[in-house]
């Protein structure tokens, strides 16, 4: 028997292991130090309006996406929570941006990456993600990708990093050079460097929610709108406030829209949201490029349609000032998808009452 009155004393301190962890965060924290920042660039507006749009970059980063700054702060997150072990997998549920940008950090560590995706998985992605050294787990019902990713997490001794639940709280909200405060920092010396809305879209949620956290702590008069695709649950869930909200079918933009309300959706931190027809997403970014000749992702597109209606209203009411939307993705991996017409074409989509209204509004100021 126990004398109850003893010491109880577990030691589970492993000098081999956080030697692993001290090397593989400085790893990741020099993959950060050595990357630039990403830029703000102008998108042109005719001048006489007094109003000032920003897209911030995000195709820049190494891997091409704003789901470098996730998967990176995913990584430092779970390595301090002791969550991933030398040798074992990481395994993530995505067929995405995030397998993408994950498989390039679990490489940087020296870790096994698996994503777990649904079996009709275009061989583009699967390209992008074995390209980062990552392996592809194909399975036939993409409503278990989730419940597969935790099982091989289970079986493997590995971490089921699940980026929807851990997205919002894995990033510095308060600053760290974190998407708000970078974008703040490149705005300083502009002519309206406190934008009135800066518009975000939401897949994880995770960025809206970093960007609407910085705006509160930081004490700025600028409201966050998230722009939502066709098909998403976010918006129904947020008008009514229900998060039991389900869709009957997926979202056409890559990246954003979600059937349910992901947890890393912060929705009380939210001041607006819009709903953006997928057409309309997809006119605006065939139009930016006969503007700026730069190719987007359609994500790009729903957020900078948003944009563009927040400005018409600005001009209405008179006012001046500056709005910032997000560049989340390129559009040369879209190329047989928003940029093809037999694409659009199988897919049903209108675009020309909309690529009417933005050349309208582009003369007019009013966007229909
Ligand atoms: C993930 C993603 C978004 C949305 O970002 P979250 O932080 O996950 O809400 C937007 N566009 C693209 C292309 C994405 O991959």
């Amino acid at each position: 028997m126990a004398d109850p009155a003893e010491t109880v004393d577990l030691n589970r301190y492993d000098p081999a292991h956080r030697a692993w962890v001290t090397e593989s965060v400085r790893r990741v924290r020099a993959e950060a130090n050595r990357s630039a920042d990403t830029h703000l660039i102008a998108v042109p507006l005719p001048p006489e309006w007094g109003i000032d749009l920003y897209l911030k970059d995000e195709s820049t980063h190494p891997t091409g996406s704003l789901k470098h700054r996730l998967a990176r702060s995913l990584f430092l997150h779970a390595l301090c929570n002791g969550w991933i072990r030398e040798d074992a997998p990481v395994i993530e549920a995505s067929s995405g941006s995030t397998a993408v940008s994950e498989a390039y950090f679990a490489k940087l560590i020296g870790v096994p990456f698996i994503a777990v995706m649904a079996a009709g998985t275009s061989r583009h992605k699967i390209g992008l993600i074995e390209r980062e050294g990552g392996r592809c787990h194909l399975i036939d019902d993409p409503s278990q990708v989730y419940s597969v990713a935790q099982q091989l997490a289970e079986e493997t001794g590995g971490h089921y990093m699940d980026q929807f639940t851990f997205a919002e709280r894995a990033t510095d909200w308060r600053g760290n050079n974190n998407i708000a405060e970078s974008i703040f920092a490149q705005l300083s010396l502009e002519r309206y460097p406190e934008p009135e809305w800066i518009v975000a879209t939401a897949g994880t949620g995770g960025t809206s929610a970093t960007i609407a956290r910085y705006l509160a702590y930081t004490g700025r008069h600028t409201g966050v709108c998230v722009a939502d695709p066709e098909n998403s649950a976010f918006f129904p869930a947020w008008r009514d406030g229900d998060g039991e909200v389900r869709t009957a079918v997926g979202s056409r933009i890559e990246g954003i829209g979600r059937q349910r309300v992901e947890p890393s959706f912060l929705g009380t931190a939210i001041d607006r949201m819009m709903v953006v027809p997928d057409a309309a997403a997809v006119a605006t970014i065939r139009h930016l490029e006969t503007v700026t000749g730069r190719r987007v992702g359609g994500s790009t597109g729903t957020g900078l349609w948003a944009a563009y209606r927040i400005i018409a209203e600005m001009l209405a009411a008179g006012r001046t000032g500056s709005v910032v939307g997000l560049l989340c993705d390129p559009g040369d991996r879209y190329l047989d998808k928003y940029y093809s017409d037999e694409w659009v074409a199988e897919t049903g989509l209108d675009l020309a009452p909309y690529t009417e209204s933005l050349t309208d509004f582009f003369t007019s100021g009013t966007l229909a």
